[in-house]
């Protein structure tokens, strides 16, 4: 039914929390048929973001610091775990 290329597009998608097949189908169809500037948004942000973000080394929250998150980066407050 779908070509190759839409099929891993689906199966992609459909990887994601919350996203069963159906609207996997449905996201691949709107962004293919409707929203190409919307699917390349996202592609770039997602590629720029996973290139770019870590974790904390303290608090483990993302971070574009490679060490620390910008409150851990204060230096003031070196622990600052929630709790
Ligand atoms: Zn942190």
């Amino acid at each position: 039914m779908f070509s190759e290329k839409v099929a891993t597009l689906i199966e992609a998608l459909s990887r994601l929390p919350s996203i069963g097949h159906k609207t996997a189908q449905r996201l691949a169809i709107h962004i293919l048929q409707n929203d190409r500037s919307s699917g390349a948004n996202i592609a770039a942000a997602l590629q720029a973001a996973i290139g770019s973000v870590g974790n904390c080394q303290d608090c483990r929250n993302l971070s574009e610091n490679t060490i620390f998150c910008a409150y851990g980066a204060l230096g003031t407050v070196r622990r600052h775990r929630a709790g």
